[in-house]
């Protein structure tokens, strides 16, 4: 009998629910008691319907109002002391660490978030020191275990392994210098054993340990910390099934495959390859190996042929009984249903699983592989074949015009017609900018205005006119502001764009659109990617005939305003029938076609955002050098084809620039912006560590929250820079886009950074 499993299920309800819930708690609408009510019921549709599907293990545990990791957090008493003390129930205490807390006298900033592996879902970060009293204060996984076994259900509880928890972690601010989060594990494997003991008591014959950590590099240096920890574990917890996701083991398997545990999870969506040595590595053991051949993070209906035959291998190996069918990692990553699709056309609808349905693939699989003569699964086996056959039929209509294009890119298309100093003189020369030049990231705020606006146009209540005399003269203001306050490059505002990724979607071929499939970024912050389904074009130009009409407003010169290649692959579900590289390369070439429009059209400057770039960055570093080298390609080949006098921007919305340096500069940008004000100063000796050669633009304040920074504060920060960064290099400009703002503290804070500009001008 093969047994199938999924890792863990979406948070949100199949209607919003969870956000729905959690944001109206928090604006006081309702109380602790209904939202945990709605999280009640939405954790039992959840396992019911995953068990529905005949899955046979089915998740608990995972469950989260905001973060899982946070959620072990709070578990295990891993409470910054800012949090305590200030009168609040422990719920409040979560969110506050979650999303910081500004009412009746408590004012506490948020915890540190940070990427999920190479995800777009951030974590929020344990802060831990020699002080951190680490103790179970809360049994989640326990708990949730009993109230599925309460509604019929019996689950495999989930948790976090022990090393993960620590690695994922970083120093508090209070601990002494080298403190080490990882020499905590003795405290906390006492934590985990009464964890894990209670759960064996509740009756719970599996639990899932979750040690993503294990498919990284990092882990060939924690061998004897995974050793301990299973060593004293295993003997008081349930079987435990050992997770890894997201990568391959490598040479971690050699220790992995003799830790003591009865499950070893490995990702075969990410690493197929790895199936063969894993599998002969635990060969000896009592191992169970569980498969992760259904993808976690993507929603292209698994082709089950291939499949079973990756399965069949594990079983010529191991025999039937050692095999399990899962989720490549938890579903987290993916929308709830495809059932909620009403605008896809049949024949797309029939290219997908979410959740859900794949949840249902788990089961079909495992029922294949188990011999099962069951009539709905050998429909379920022959309906997979058609679809399959019926996409890959569909792949077959590659655009001509747009491979040979890709086939027929020359070194030349990828780099400026001259060296950055020549450019910066014919620039300097041609946009006649003053010393400390002044510009923005490119959004101003989107106002329940423009939201409002934008929906009537959706729902027709608007005519394509009136939304665009509406757009203009959202345009018009954002330029007459930028003019009367002094900044010296304009950007039009972005007022049009309901989001980065999306609205360029919308304008190329080659994508398609769901209406609720809702995946989370971060707290109760959702995003819905956009997927690639076939070869990348532009019918026509996307952003000239509003960058021009801004510019027509102005003498000023107005910057365009683009999304990289790569942020646009990043935040959309790519295909899975070619490669990240050939996508990002139609990309590319969609934007330089752009570019060289914005150009001809007079813009003088124009900024290709690329904040996505070092998320894609590969989770093993043997992997880098292959990415970095296509994903910076493709930024060259979308901004280089203009002429020296055209001033091109990239901006970042991160800072940890260490590693991937020379990348940074083989982008060739006239100018990058960056985040710097939350960081100290240590990422611009980065640069200069570097020498790097070309314009740079730190921010100078932080635009995540609505406080205005002080004009003093800017030129003190202004001062540091300089100190540090050559004068003849810096832009001074905010951190990131101003969308999220209210016009207020925008007005405010942007006349402070013009007023710090000038002053340095006068005083470097
Ligand atoms: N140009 C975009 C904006 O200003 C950049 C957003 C981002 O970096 N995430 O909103
Ligand atoms: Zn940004």
């Amino acid at each position: 009998m093969v047994l199938s499993s999924v890792l863990g299920f979406p948070r949100i309800g199949a209607n919003r629910e969870i956000k729905k819930a959690v944001e109206a708690y928090w604006a006081g609408k309702t109380s602790a008691e209904d939202l945990q009510k709605v999280a009640a019921e939405v954790r039992k549709t959840s396992w019911t319907s995953v068990k529905n599907h005949r899955v046979d293990f089915v998740p608990s545990g995972e469950f989260s109002l905001y973060d899982h990791v946070l959620d072990h957090s709070a578990a295990f008493n891993v409470i910054p002391q800012r949090y305590v003390g200030l009168g609040l129930t422990p719920l409040d205490v979560y969110f506050a660490m979650g999303r910081g807390r500004q009412s009746e006298g408590v004012d506490v900033p948020a915890s540190e978030m940070k990427k999920w592996f190479d995800s777009n879902y951030h974590y929020v970060v344990p802060e831990l020191s020699e002080e951190t009293d680490l103790k179970l204060i809360y049994n989640k996984a326990l708990e949730e275990f009993k109230e599925a076994k309460e509604a019929g259900i019996t689950t495999r509880p989930v948790v976090l392994g022990p090393v993960s928890f620590l690695v994922l972690g970083k120093s508090a601010k209070s601990a002494q210098p080298g403190f080490r989060p990882i020499s905590l594990l003795p405290k906390l494997i006492p934590v985990y054993k009464q964890l894990l003991s209670e759960l064996k008591a509740a009756g719970a014959e599996w639990v899932q340990i979750d040690e993503p950590i294990l498919a990284l590099d990092s882990a060939a240096a924690l061998e004897k910390e995974y050793t301990a920890s299973f060593t004293e574990l295993a003997p008081v917890s349930p079987k435990i099934m050992l997770t890894t996701y997201f990568s391959r083991l490598d040479s971690n398997v050699r220790f992995i495959a003799k830790l003591p545990v009865a499950g070893l999870h490995i990702d075969l969506d990410r690493a197929p390859d790895q199936l063969t040595e894993v599998a002969n590595a635990v060969k000896n053991t009592p191992i169970v190996l569980s498969l992760g051949l259904v993808s976690g993070r993507n929603i292209w209906k698994t082709d089950f042929g291939a499949a079973i035959k990756l399965a069949q291998t594990a079983i010529d190996i191991l025999g039937a009984g050692r095999v399990i069918v899962a989720t490549s990692s938890s579903l987290l990553h993916t929308p709830v249903t495809l059932a909620s699709e009403n605008k896809l056309t049949a024949e797309q609808k029939d290219w997908f699983s979410f959740a859900l349905e794949k949840a249902e693939e788990v089961a079909v699989i495992a029922a294949v592989l188990s011999g099962s003569q069951d009539a709905s699964v050998t429909a379920a086996l022959e309906a997979n074949r058609v679809s399959i056959n019926k996409r890959r039929e569909f792949e077959k209509n590659s655009d001509d015009t747009v491979r040979k294009r890709v086939a027929a890119i020359t070194p030349d298309q990828l780099n400026r017609k001259s060296p950055f100093p020549v450019r910066k003189e014919t620039q300097a020369k041609h946009l006649n900018l003053p010393k400390f030049p002044t510009t923005t990231i490119g959004s101003f705020p989107q106002t329940k205005e423009i939201r409002q606006a934008r929906a009537k146009f959706n729902k027709g209540e608007l005519t394509k006119e009136e939304y665009e005399t509406f757009i203009k003269k959202e345009i018009e203001h954002v330029v007459r502001f930028q003019e009367s306050i002094d900044l010296d490059i304009l950007v039009h505002g972005e007022p049009e764009r309901n989001d980065m990724v999306q609205y360029f979607g919308e304008l190329l071929n080659g994508f398609v659109f769901t209406q609720n499939a809702w995946v989370q970024s971060y707290g109760s912050r959702y995003v819905r990617p956009p997927i690639i389904v076939s070869d990348v074009s532009r019918p026509g130009p996307m952003t000239v005939k509003w960058s021009s009409y801004a510019q027509s407003l102005t003498k000023k010169p107005m910057k365009g305003m683009l999304t990289g290649p790569v942020t646009i692959l990043n935040w959309s579900f790519p295909r899975a029938d070619i490669s990240r590289e050939m996508q990002s390369k139609q990309l590319a070439l969609a934007l330089r076609d752009e570019v060289i429009d914005l150009e001809n059209a007079g813009i003088h400057a124009i900024q290709v955002d690329e904040p996505a770039i070092r998320e894609g960055l590969p989770l093993r570093r043997a992997d880098w050098d292959g990415y970095l080298e296509w994903a910076v390609d493709s930024f060259k080949l979308a901004t280089a084809g203009v002429t020296d006098q055209l001033q091109t921007h990239s901006h970042f919305c991160y800072s940890d620039f260490d590693d991937i340096f020379p990348s940074i500069q083989r982008l060739d940008a006239d100018v990058i912006s960056i985040e710097a004000s939350k960081s100290d100063m240590k990422l611009l000796n980065t640069f200069k560590h570097y020498g790097y050669s070309n314009q740079i633009g730190p921010g100078v304040y932080d635009i995540h929250s609505p406080r205005v920074p002080g004009d003093q504060e800017i030129k003190d920060r202004l001062q540091a820079m300089l100190s540090i960064l050559p004068d003849s290099l810096v832009f001074v400009n905010p951190d990131c886009g101003l969308k999220t703002r209210g016009w207020k503290e925008t007005e405010a804070s942007l006349k402070n950074l013009v007023a710090g500009a000038k002053w340095a001008r006068q005083n470097y």
